[in-house]
């Protein structure tokens, strides 16, 4: 994670209580209960030396989540995690009722339902472009978040090196230290977000095993051109560098841009681990059904990795998905329109409250500048004591900007003037934010 470093805790001896008296164990069956005490009285207590595997020590909770349990704990409005805080479709329900009630009960074959892999490489192929057999290259997960972690974990090791773009999605950087993988920055250039060709073929050398490429682009909204792509995919090719690309908002594009899978580009088709799922496009983040399209011999990896983290994806959700999957063309249409309502709603209203954004193209996060804020004279610090404050006492969640971001060669550069607002919510709950930001902008007037 990477705005808050993690210090290190010495490990502490377990200890008897101040009154010299034993903790009551948990509750439980009253026999059982007695036979652990009198069990207890015999031995002493083991001092137990515990420290966290070292793998931990590089990151510690997760930001996003944090702001979710801050909003929780301040009956804040969450503008912080994205997730939809309205129903899903009534037909997405009724599909997962009748997959219950139709007894998908039970494990599924731990590399996806053939239907539902079957369901998932026909898409690939109408919608981004990639041929995908469903029993050599498909495999489904527990969300895009298995998905990236059975990635990285099944091909990175030690010491290699994964490019990153940053502003970058915080899981991505815990998925490299637990493989001991070293993340390399490449930094998106405001204000369109764009590559700078130099920087990015300085990152590249031969220990780098794999480039992260987000498209449409959480945080700031940015959707891959084809050229940029292909400008990837040469120095990939030169220095056989695997791509992990998450597409999780492939369908949320506004203003008439398109997306391009890289692994759709030539040159990167045996390259490319194609990782999405149904949480976005279906508003539907708490199934956890995701999958991860690569080649066979990358597949294989990953199901391995799978198989023994987590089996398989919940079954009746797995059938409920590849039912979603089979929805017309005008549902995705209507997602798009219904997110480019929101995110012109927010930003008007963000703006108007004195926080200017930069316009994303697809996904549904806005970046907001906050220099006024934390500058200078500024108010506060920096984009961690502003988001804390805003949670707390104006009771609006967003996500410091500096957790998207880890320096790299520019040291200059960093999120600590930039808080993201999602804007994935009932258009009350952005209203509801938006006055209170207003009343906040009011209040930093005096
Ligand atoms: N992808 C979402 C976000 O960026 C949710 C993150 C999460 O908690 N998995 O807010």
């Amino acid at each position: 994670m990477p705005s808050k470093p993690v210090k290190k805790k010495k490990a502490k001896a377990v200890k008897k209580s101040g009154s010299g008296k034993r903790a009551a164990p948990p509750s439980g069956p009253k026999s059982k209960t007695k036979r652990l005490s009198k069990n207890a009285s015999r031995a002493e207590p083991v001092a137990v030396d515990f420290h966290p595997a070292l793998r931990l020590k590089d990151f510690s909770e997760s930001v996003i989540r944090e702001q979710t349990r801050l909003a929780a704990l301040h009956g804040a409005v969450n503008l912080a995690q994205g997730f939809p805080d309205f129903p899903c479709e009534p037909v997405l329900k009724e599909l997962a009722a009748g997959a219950v009630a139709h007894d998908f009960n039970q494990y599924s074959v731990t590399w996806g339902m053939p239907a539902l892999r079957a369901a998932i490489a026909k898409k690939a192929g109408a919608y981004n472009g990639i041929t995908a057999d469903p029993d050599r290259n498909v495999t489904v997960t527990c969300g895009a978040t298995e998905a990236m972690i059975c990635a990285f974990m099944s091909t990175l090791d030690p010491g290699k090196e994964v490019i990153f773009f940053q502003p970058f999605y915080e899981n991505y950087h815990p998925d490299a230290y637990l493989c001991g993988a070293k993340p390399v920055y490449v930094t998106l250039r405001e204000p369109d977000w764009s590559i700078d060709e130099k920087e990015l073929a300085r990152a590249f050398n031969r220990r780098t095993a794999a480039i992260v490429i987000n498209t449409p682009h959480n945080p700031t909204g940015k959707v891959f051109t084809r050229a940029e792509l292909e400008i990837i995919a040469k120095h990939c090719s030169r220095w056989g560098t695997l791509v992990f690309a998450d597409e999780i908002y492939e369908h949320i594009l506004y203003d008439g841009a398109t997306h391009v899978s890289p692994a759709s580009v030539p040159g990167l088709e045996d390259l490319t681990v194609t990782i999405s799922s149904a949480s976005k496009t279906y508003g539907i983040t708490g199934w956890r059904v995701g999958w991860a399209i690569a080649p066979a011999r990358i597949t294989e990896g990953i199901r391995k990795v799978h198989d023994f983290m987590t089996v398989c994806a919940a079954t009746p959700l797995q059938e409920a998905v590849r039912g979603a999957l089979g929805l017309g063309p005008e549902f995705y249409r209507d997602l798009a329109d219904h997110y480019r309502r929101r995110r012109d709603f927010l930003i008007g209203g963000l703006e108007a409250a004195g926080f200017p954004c930069h316009v994303p193209k697809g996904a549904y996060y806005v970046m907001a500048d906050v220099s006024h804020l934390v500058k200078g004279s500024g108010r506060f610090r920096d984009d961690t004591e502003l988001a804390r404050y805003l949670v707390s006492e104006v009771k609006v969640a967003a996500v410091p900007g500096a957790s998207f971001y880890r320096g790299g060669h520019d040291k200059t550069i960093s999120g600590t003037h930039k808080l993201r607002f999602c804007f994935c919510k009932k258009e009350e709950t952005l209203a509801l934010a938006l006055s209170r930001l207003g009343a906040f902008k009011g209040l930093n007037r005096k």
